[in-house]
């Protein structure tokens, strides 16, 4: 391992976690709103600057998955 001092930078900018499945990706600069891309459930974004923040969740969002994937019958 090599110390990265001055490398890449800005590649954390912007960073959240998934709450769901842990997954990390990065959501358009300043959206309110982002889906995750590995587990689809929607998350209500908060920003600080370049750092972005998972809120809560997007409970409309869950609630319309849910309900596509229950079916009864
Ligand atoms: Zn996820």
């Amino acid at each position: 391992m090599t110390a990265e001092t001055g490398g890449k930078k800005g590649e954390r900018a912007g960073e959240v976690r998934c709450l769901n499945c842990f997954a990390r990706f990065w959501p358009a600069r300043g959206v309110s709103e982002a889906a995750c891309p590995e587990c689809g459930w929607s998350w209500h974004i908060s920003w600080s600057g370049e750092v972005a923040k998972i809120r809560k969740p997007v409970w409309e969002s869950w609630e319309r998955q849910l309900a596509q994937s229950s079916d009864e019958g």
